[in-house]
């Protein structure tokens, strides 16, 4: 049994306060437009983020298909990076359910996709060729943040070709915490951002997609489509307004614990730590070791994902200081035998 999840941030669960929160919610039928706490948390989330509307979705997954959707018609193409979330992990559901092809770029190591790697992918004005309606970034990407200046220039680009801009922002407040800027400024070079409520911010279940209101307005129409409208959705949207309140701030404790983690690990020779952004920490080691030391934390009710030779660590609001701790000791006395 798991007993320190470092597996991802989506294993947290909602304490007491939060279940009362969602205990309490005034709810009524969303279809309707008649859910008030829904109503609250996509009109807060639109302020919040300095936009005109937000829709609540179930999933990440389906934030970032409707905001494809939306920007795009059928046989029309996207961009994004070659190991974006959008492109590699979502079942490839934007060309199954919308038919709009993804155009994927190859990342620079820094996580970002060159821009001149992305000018040389758009199409226009040629039969033989998809339209490119939309680039898609990712911020964080695999825990890395992508700089202001970045996005700004992503954006610039954007606008010289007349495509929209879409950021799947899962954890959009991870990156904001980390550059110390506020989500309005983050938000301001995008037309659609996505963002999690399940993930850091300790929500059961919710994403949320903002952005100008002709796109989230289309966005509403495909999400009935897709089966995501949901009735007496306000018990969940209470979840994620009490996340606003009290968990924001907080990801800079995940953030420091994940610091800890990769100085901690980073003393064993044999495991290659890259130093952590956000709240995801990146190990690499020798397949044969690491298969060993995966059966190893599992047997001490340690919870990593990843192949053998790379594990991803991920700090949250359900792992302490003394979880940290705890596995670190729990590497220490694996490798204790073996080195000298
Ligand atoms: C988790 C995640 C998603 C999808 O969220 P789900 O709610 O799991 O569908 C999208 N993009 C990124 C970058 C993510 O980490």
């Amino acid at each position: 049994m798991i007993r320190h999840d470092f597996r991802s941030d989506t294993v947290t669960k909602p304490d007491a306060a939060m279940r009362a929160a969602m205990a309490a919610a005034e709810v009524g039928d969303d279809v309707f437009g008649d859910d008030p706490s829904v109503n609250a948390l996509e009109q807060r989330m639109a302020e919040m983020l300095g936009k005109d509307a937000a829709l609540f979705v179930p999933t990440g997954t389906q934030s970032n298909l409707l905001a494809l959707m939306s920007h795009c018609g059928r046989g029309d193409e996207f961009i994004a990076g070659q190991n974006a979330h959008c492109y590699k992990y979502e079942a490839g559901g934007a060309a199954v359910l919308g038919s709009i092809q993804p155009q994927p770029i190859a990342h620079q190591p820094d996580g970002t996709m060159a821009l001149a790697d992305i000018e040389a992918a758009i199409k226009a004005g040629d039969n033989h060729f998809a339209t490119t309606r939309v680039i898609a970034l990712e911020n964080t990407f695999g825990g890395r943040v992508l700089p202001m200046h970045y996005m700004q220039s992503v954006a610039a680009l954007a606008r010289k070709h007349d495509l929209g801009l879409h950021l799947d922002g899962a954890r959009a407040f991870n990156a904001c915490v980390a550059l110390g800027v506020a989500i309005k400024d983050f938000a301001a070079p995008f037309d659609t951002v996505s963002i999690c409520l399940s993930k850091g911010l300790g929500a059961p279940v919710g994403s949320v997609l903002v952005g100008r209101a002709a796109l989230i307005e289309t966005a509403r129409r495909h999400r009935k489509m897709l089966g995501g409208g949901m009735r007496q959705a306000g018990l969940l949207a209470a979840a994620g307004l009490y996340a606003l309140d009290h968990h924001v701030d907080r990801l800079a404790d995940d953030h420091r614990r994940a610091h800890v983690l990769a100085e901690g690990l980073a003393r064993h020779e044999a495991l290659q730590v890259s130093s952590p952004q956000t709240n995801i920490v990146w190990v690499d080691m020798d397949t044969q070791i690491g298969a060993q030391l995966s059966s190893h934390l599992a047997d001490h009710g340690i919870g990593v994902t990843g192949r053998y030779g790379q594990q991803r660590w991920v700090t949250h609001l359900d792992i302490d200081d003394a979880d940290v701790a705890i596995a670190l000791d729990v590497v220490g006395k694996f490798f204790a035998g073996r080195e000298h």
